[in-house]
């Protein structure tokens, strides 16, 4: 067995990969899958390991972490640009070497660890914008074919944090991701009530762009939503939980309760706030949930790995919480960090 994948995720969680390799180069992409064909099933992906669940015992596969970067701009008229950067970049960085270009866009992502390349398979989003919102086309292997394809947006499959990445594990490696950005000194009109009053501004205003990285930034502080270096929280990997659609009647009853209400960007899906549902089923910030096992110190919907914590307890109090919050509010919760653990 080769290296423990503990060492790669933000949760420090994960036995062995049976093999681990590293891809640095893009120019290298064709020996990589040649090498991948030795196995019996595709690799499991790996970015920056910020929103995964490896199990503790061994991976018996082969697991590529891609850490290719590089960032090249085209203009394309009408003040938009076309940004394409390499998977492995990491997300935040594009983010900020966008807003210093002043090319807005994508700015409302400042904070969100993890990679350009992992941030399609989730539609990575958050303070009212996704990626979707200004991704125009990835270039992808495809491990069922063999090819290297370029998929324009369209055929990604994108909804509230899910692609068809997401929904055909396996079969999708995301190479590099196009986005096309506006030539401004301005962010994206704001569409988020709470970042709105954060800066004290009408919803659809469109602050400087550094001002808004800044004021992303400082509310991520705020709220816990930062990954912090060091301390109590540093083990995570983000919410736990994505917020559930609810029907009518639970959209009604949640209303009544004096929940908050989050509309899909399509207007017509609501959902709650998962966080909400935990803090009335009874959890609370530091709250310890099994051995190692916490809420974070800032909100109930991040969990926490400490001393002593396993894949094992983290995976059981997720089913734990969820089945509470079922029994207790008639509203299934879905995980939000995708498991890594051997095939059946
Ligand atoms: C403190 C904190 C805050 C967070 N805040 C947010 C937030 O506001 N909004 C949000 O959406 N998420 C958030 N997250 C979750 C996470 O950071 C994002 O989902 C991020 O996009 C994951 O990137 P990653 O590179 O770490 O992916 P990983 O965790 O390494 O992988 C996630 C998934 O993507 C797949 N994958 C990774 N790279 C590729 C690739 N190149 N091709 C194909 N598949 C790939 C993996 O197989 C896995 O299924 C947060 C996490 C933390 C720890």
């Amino acid at each position: 067995m080769g290296e423990q994948l503990s060492q790669y995720t933000t949760l420090r969680l994960g036995g062995p990969a049976q093999d681990l390799l590293t891809h640095t180069d893009p120019a290298a992409w064709p020996d990589l899958t040649h090498a991948a064909r030795r196995y019996p099933e595709p690799p499991f992906m790996l970015g920056g390991g910020s929103n995964i669940l490896a199990a503790d015992t061994a991976y018996p596969g082969l697991v590529i972490r891609m850490a290719t970067t590089g960032i090249t701009t085209r203009l394309v008229g009408d003040g938009a640009v076309e940004v394409t950067a390499q998977a492995g970049q990491p997300l935040h960085h594009l983010v900020t070497h966008a807003a210093a270009e002043q090319l807005s866009g994508i700015e409302y992502l400042a904070g969100i660890p993890g990679t350009v390349g992992a941030a399609p398979v989730q539609n990575t989003g958050a303070y009212g914008q996704q990626i979707a919102d200004t991704l125009t086309a990835v270039t992808a292997h495809d491990w069922h074919t063999g090819r290297t394809v370029r998929l324009p947006a369209a055929s990604c499959g994108f909804g509230y944090r899910t692609s068809h990445f997401k929904a055909q594990p396996g079969r999708w490696t995301i190479l590099t991701v196009t986005l096309r950005l506006t030539r401004s000194h301005h962010a994206a009109p704001i569409t988020y009530r709470h970042l709105a009053d954060a800066l004290d501004v009408p919803l659809g205003t469109r602050p400087p762009l550094p001002e808004a990285v800044a004021a992303v930034l400082a509310d991520r502080r705020a709220r816990g939503l930062l990954l912090p270096d060091d301390g109590p929280d540093s083990r995570q990997a983000g919410s736990v939980f994505l917020n559930p659609l609810l029907t009518p009647a639970q959209a009604a009853a949640v209303h009544a309760a004096g929940g908050p209400l989050h509309r899909n960007a399509d207007g017509e899906a609501v959902r709650a706030s998962a966080g909400w549902l935990l803090q009335q089923c009874g959890h609370h910030p530091g709250q310890r949930l099994a051995p190692g096992v916490y809420c974070s110190t800032r909100r109930a919907l991040t969990l926490v790995a400490r001393d002593g914590a396993t894949a094992t307890a983290f995976a059981a109090t997720l089913h734990t919480l969820a089945s509470q919050v079922e029994r207790q509010m008639g509203i299934r919760l879905r995980p939000e960090p995708v498991s890594v653990s051997p095939r059946p």
